[in-house]
């Protein structure tokens, strides 16, 4: 445990996900990929930072947000336990570019919190990403929270377990595919950075941890009805994986026989009537939802 949060007596909870960081190098290595900027090397810093607004998520004792800090314009980090605020502080006492808010991040409205953050003193508008060693117990609502509020993220670069970095980042047709992979696709491409093992982290967790990043799509690719559409149709064909695509369906779209939903997935698709959804991928899950709801 660092000195900072034994000075200040600080008790972990578990509820909150607590596991911090403990070696600085991790968290500059994060800060570094967290973005398409090349800075000159993990010690070294840039001359002049990025113009970007960094959201973090959970700045904990405020080793990330320190090396965000020293790297972008600006830091807004979004913590929810109060008890961090002294230790906070103490941490980012050098640093005049960062804000900290005690808030849940699920209770914050993104597009009113972030579009009046994102603006200069001199008239700017500053580019914004997320960087954040997230709460392991809300990984998922996070990330969807972030996607569906917020696309004008240029990256969005977080800490997760192990195995969910798998299933974030994986391709149609494998194991690990699952409803938030092909979620993650409808704003953007995600990607594996790199692991850390869970001896960096105090408490340790049980398992390794995975930085992964998502770029969202600059132009877009998917409308919003698009995505509306896909995303009701991807959550229903992962919640009865094993059953055909047809059999997922038929619930949501009440109105049309199984047989002939098993037509349209095949005319629409050119797979099998039997297919199941994992095979899909979030394009052909966007071009049967099309297709569904132009016959509803
Ligand atoms: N960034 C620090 C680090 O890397 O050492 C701490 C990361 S720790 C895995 C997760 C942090 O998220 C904790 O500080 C925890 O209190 C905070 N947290 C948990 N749930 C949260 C929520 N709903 N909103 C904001 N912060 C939350």
């Amino acid at each position: 445990m660092s000195n900072l949060l034994q000075e200040h007596d600080f008790k972990f909870q578990k509820k909150y996900g607590q596991n911090f960081l403990q070696d600085v190098k991790i968290p500059r290595r994060i800060a570094m990929e967290c973005t398409n900027f090349t800075f000159p090397d993990a010690d070294a810093l840039p001359q002049k930072k990025a113009e970007t607004l960094i959201l973090e998520i959970g700045p904990g004792a405020g080793i990330l947000t320190k090396e965000l800090a020293k790297r972008f314009e600006k830091v807004v980090a979004v913590e929810i336990d109060t008890s961090l605020e002294p230790v906070l502080k103490d941490a980012l006492s050098g640093f005049d570019n960062v804000e900290v808010v005690f808030s849940d991040i699920m209770e914050i409205n993104l597009r009113k919190f972030l579009d009046s953050k994102r603006k200069t003193d001199d008239g700017r508008t500053l580019a914004v990403s997320v960087c954040a060693n997230l709460p392991y117990y809300i990984t998922t609502p996070i990330i969807m929270k972030l996607l569906e509020e917020y696309p004008d993220f240029d990256f969005i670069t977080v800490m997760v377990q192990k195995e969910v970095a798998l299933r974030l980042c994986t391709s149609a047709g494998t194991a690990d595919y699952g409803a938030i992979t092909a979620q993650i696709n409808l704003y953007g491409k995600a990607k594996r950075l790199f692991t850390v093992p869970s001896g960096c982290f105090y408490p340790r967790p049980k398992v390794d941890s995975a930085v992964i990043r998502i770029e969202l799509y600059k132009t877009q690719t998917y409308t919003q009805k698009e995505i509306s559409l896909t995303s009701k149709i991807i959550k229903q064909a992962f919640l009865m994986r094993r059953k055909t695509l047809a059999n997922a369906l038929c619930e949501v779209y009440p109105l049309i026989s199984k047989q002939r939903l098993g037509q349209i997935i095949a005319q629409t698709l050119g797979t099998s009537e039997q297919v199941r959804g994992e095979a899909l991928t979030t394009q052909q899950f966007c071009e049967l939802a099309k297709a569904l709801d132009a016959i509803e």
